[in-house]
């Protein structure tokens, strides 16, 4: 599935209050494209990668995922896709605390009443590390445990597409690593549509397509 951003802006408040969060952003993201998007702080990267992913509605602008605005139907249809065609991993992990990891990891799949895939969990829990931590609640886990626990939640529905917003902003920077180094094998070997939202040059540069964001302005860096 290819991905297009169609001058997409958004506008928080009005007339003092006024804030241009997303000025008028273009892009197309191609299936298996590792993209990362950096910038500083309240530039609009979450912005941009909500209104992408379908989490928030753009006062301008369109995005298509192939011939389907995700925008345009209703908000069920809308939460449908999303959960079966992004995976979305968050700097908080998000977990639900009184839920075991594999509770937390199947998720996706109870949400749409589908049934889940022992031998793809097993898969999932041994490439990631977490194979004799699926029984473990979310606060018996290391940092880089529970965001690997939120990365095998965000891929078990089998979605194209993965974003990540600031996926190792709260890890130290060696499960930081590692953590980067899954998606980005995950990314190759599943062929999977990796958008990266991150502070860190150096996994900036891991992506194949960078982008910056300036207020509220999206460039992408064009590679020498
Ligand atoms: P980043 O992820 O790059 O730190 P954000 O996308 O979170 O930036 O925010 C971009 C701008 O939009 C900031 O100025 C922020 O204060 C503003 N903003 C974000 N969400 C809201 C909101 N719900 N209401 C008003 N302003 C918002
Ligand atoms: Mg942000």
């Amino acid at each position: 599935m290819n991905i297009y951003v169609n001058g997409i802006s958004k506008i928080y408040g009005e007339k003092e209050n006024r804030v241009v969060a997303l000025d008028q952003a273009f892009m197309t993201i191609h299936q298996g494209d590792f993209i990362s998007i950096s910038g500083p702080s309240g530039s609009g990267k979450s912005t941009l990668l909500h209104i992408i992913s379908g989490l928030d509605q753009p006062t301008q602008g369109s995005v298509l995922y192939d011939e389907t605005d995700i925008h345009k139907g209703s908000d069920k249809m809308l939460s449908a896709f999303r959960r079966r065609k992004i995976g979305f991993i968050f700097q908080q992990f998000n977990l639900l605390p009184v839920l075991t990891a594999r509770e937390n990891i199947m998720m996706p799949l109870l949400l749409d009443r589908k049934q889940a895939d022992e031998e793809y969990l097993r898969e999932l829990a041994d490439f990631l590390g977490l194979k004799d931590r699926l029984s473990h609640l979310p606060h018996e886990l290391s940092g880089g445990q529970q965001q690997r626990v939120a990365i095998a939640r965000a891929l078990i529905a089998m979605p194209d597409i993965i974003c990540a917003d600031e996926p190792t902003g709260n890890l130290d920077s060696k499960s930081g690593s590692e953590v980067m180094q899954m998606l980005c094998d995950i990314q190759k070997k599943m062929n999977k549509t990796l958008v990266v939202i991150t502070h860190d040059s150096r996994i900036a540069r891991m992506a194949d397509r960078q982008f910056t964001m300036t207020d509220g302005v999206l460039a992408e860096v064009n590679r020498s």
